[in-house]
């Protein structure tokens, strides 16, 4: 009876524990992810608050302001790996020459939230397909737009961001010059700092070196953790 038992709650516990994870991918945890970072330190995650003098956040996924209508993170925070925090860093001294700064809405995001978003809203032309997961799970894309340093106001831009809607492509034809010349310039500056536009999302860049970095499932608050 007692090893019944002991197998029914060692069942329970292994199903538990991969419950999540039923789109074929295993992604990194924390005890791996230090352990990577031991033998490569490029795989830091980097507090991108921290990090890059000036940078603005509005972390939507923090918010109940995002297009699941829930609060997804239990902190608002921005990680990247540190090569992709150095490239967003010297990117933004390149805008701060025209006077404009980053608003980061996403960066790192754990794995568990990839499969939470596609499960919400299952098109992966806008969200990342839960059996591949997302440069976003890999500390390798950064969801932002630019804000005037003056102001503090965001530049006029093609579409909100998470518009999941054609107008939100990086190509589609955009009438008004101010909003072309805004994504022109965030697109160009991105691009020469190492990072390429999504192909349906102008606000989503991913870091080209993304392959090196493994996807992970670290919550914020044990990265955040002393
Ligand atoms: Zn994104």
């Amino acid at each position: 009876m007692r090893a019944l038992f002991l197998t029914a709650t060692f069942i329970v516990l292994v199903y538990s524990a991969t419950a999540q994870y039923k789109y074929g991918l295993t992604p990194v945890t924390l005890p791996e992810y230090r352990e990577h970072v031991k033998k490569d330190p490029s795989k830091e995650l980097i507090d991108l608050e921290q990090f890059i003098p000036g940078v603005k956040m509005d972390i939507r996924y923090a918010t109940t302001n995002n297009f699941t209508g829930e609060k997804i993170y239990p902190l608002a925070k921005a990680y990247a790996r540190r090569p992709v925090a150095m490239a967003l860093k010297a990117a933004q001294e390149e805008f701060r020459k025209h006077g404009y700064g980053i608003k980061i809405f996403d960066a790192y995001r754990p794995y568990a939230a990839t499969v939470k978003f596609y499960e919400v809203y299952p098109d992966s032309t806008f969200v990342a397909s839960p059996w591949r997961g997302s440069r976003h799970n890999r500390g390798c894309a950064i969801d932002m737009t630019l804000v005037d340093l003056e102001t503090g106001e965001e530049l006029k831009m093609p579409t909100e961001y998470d518009a999941f809607v054609r107008e939100a492509f990086p190509t589609h034809p955009v009438a008004d010059p101010t909003v072309l010349r805004n994504r022109t310039l965030l697109i160009q500056v991105m691009e020469r700092h190492g990072f390429r536009v999504n192909a349906s999302e102008w606000w989503h860049f991913d870091f080209r070196g993304y392959r090196a970095y493994e996807i992970m499932d670290i919550p914020f608050e044990k990265l955040s953790a002393p």
